[in-house]
């Protein structure tokens, strides 16, 4: 159990924890000393801060923990995909997972339990929103697969070389809890990892597009799955809010304000018969004309009742031919973990649903962070 009266130090920023050290009538210094600990070497223990002398590791002991997600299970799949199931305090479970490939390891972090925008394809949208994770249960999924891997200091043999927000719930929902995460994820004294791999998927929360922008220079995907407003208005309700005119010249506002080289990541799930035909297609590179993005489609991962369907390996190249004859450069995520059931759409959710659809509550939620498969021209 979470000690009420103790400070968490796991979620604090480095601005933050000074701000405690200062609190407690300590030097702003030590939260250098004591974030290494926390984040490279994985500890949380004070007593094994070795250069904290005993009256402060006893004064931290008495007021402060280190503390993470309780880890209700981890699994390695034979491809090497590890799935971690944490509970966090609402009682609610999550999952992380982490898919090696190549030089690469990408780590998919949850930001919420459930989701409150009711995707209909999503199943995490299914089960309803149940509660918002707290930095430290963000950036706790990441000290806790960094710890699995036994490699300190994190930042040097890194394991995790990426970090998408592409786990449970939408991340611009849950805004100061993510941002202080990701400046965790990307602090030289947390695990250093550069803002470039650092990428935030968000269905098109358009204002919170414009005020990320102004905290943060981490990379975006954007959840599509429809090249027009009427069919997004069925599959990403949000849309009927936010619809394509303005989305879109937000992502841009945001890609611009990156500098050179950046782009968007566009992802489209593709469901059969309703997204992936070649007027969709060719909907989609009108849309995106000049636009300096990449796109990753997703097959679609089917769930109980989802009432949806993954269209044929044919009908997926298909669309991605013509959207790679047009001059994009597309991916074709490919499921990883199967075995341990870490693949997008097999992830057990355990959410407990305070919402109005505990009737359609789905025991299988699903995340979406499979390694890619490139097939890209150069265009970036
Ligand atoms: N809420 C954010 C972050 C989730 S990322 C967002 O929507 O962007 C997870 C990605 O997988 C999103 O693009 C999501 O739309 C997609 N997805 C959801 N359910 C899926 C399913 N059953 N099969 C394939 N992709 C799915
Ligand atoms: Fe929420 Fe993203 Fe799922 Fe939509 S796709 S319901 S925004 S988690």
């Amino acid at each position: 159990m979470t000690d009420a009266t103790k400070t968490n130090l796991l979620g604090l920023t480095q601005p933050e924890l000074e701000s405690f050290f200062e609190s407690i009538g300590e030097k702003r210094f030590r939260a250098g000393q004591v974030m290494k600990w926390i984040h490279h070497f994985g500890v949380d223990d004070f007593d094994a801060m070795s250069n904290i002398g005993k009256a402060l590791r006893d004064k931290l002991k008495a007021c402060a923990e280190i503390r993470g997600p309780e880890v209700v299970s981890q699994d390695i799949s034979s491809d090497g995909t590890r799935k971690w199931v944490v509970r966090v305090a609402s009682g609610s479970c999550v999952e992380t997972v982490y898919i090696p490939q190549g030089g690469r390891g990408t780590l998919c972090v949850s930001s919420q339990a459930g989701c409150a925008l009711d995707c209909s394809f999503c199943s995490t949208g299914k089960q309803g929103f149940n509660s918002d994770l707290t930095a430290a249960e963000i950036i706790g999924q990441v000290w806790i697969a960094n710890k699995s891997f036994g490699t300190v200091p994190a930042k040097i043999d890194r394991a995790i070389t990426n970090v998408v927000m592409m786990g449970m719930g939408e991340p611009l929902l849950n805004f100061d809890n993510v941002v202080a995460a990701m400046n965790l994820m990307m602090d030289d004294l947390g695990y250093g990892i550069s803002k470039r791999k650092v990428t935030l998927s968000t269905s098109g929360v358009v204002p919170m597009i414009d005020k990320l922008a102004q905290v943060t220079d981490v990379a975006l995907a954007l959840s599509l799955h429809a090249p027009n407003d009427e069919l997004r208005n069925q599959l990403v309700p949000i849309n009927k809010k936010y619809p394509l005119d303005v989305l879109l010249p937000a992502c841009r506002r945001y890609i611009d304000g990156l500098g050179d080289k950046r782009y968007l990541t566009v992802e489209y799930t593709l469901l059969k018969g309703v997204n992936d035909q070649p007027e969709h297609a060719a909907q989609m590179i009108a849309l995106l004309k000049d636009f300096p993005c990449k796109i990753n489609l997703i097959p679609f991962n089917p769930f109980p009742f989802s009432g949806y369907e993954r269209p044929s390996n044919n009908a997926i190249r298909r669309f991605q031919d013509l959207l790679h004859k047009a001059g994009f450069n597309v991916t074709v995520r490919t499921t990883r973990g199967d075995d341990i059931d870490a693949a997008c759409g097999q992830l057990v959710g355990q959410v407990q649903d305070r919402t109005r659809r505990s009737e359609r509550y789905i025991a299988v939620r699903q995340l979406s962070s499979e390694a890619e498969e490139p097939r890209a021209n150069n265009r970036n």
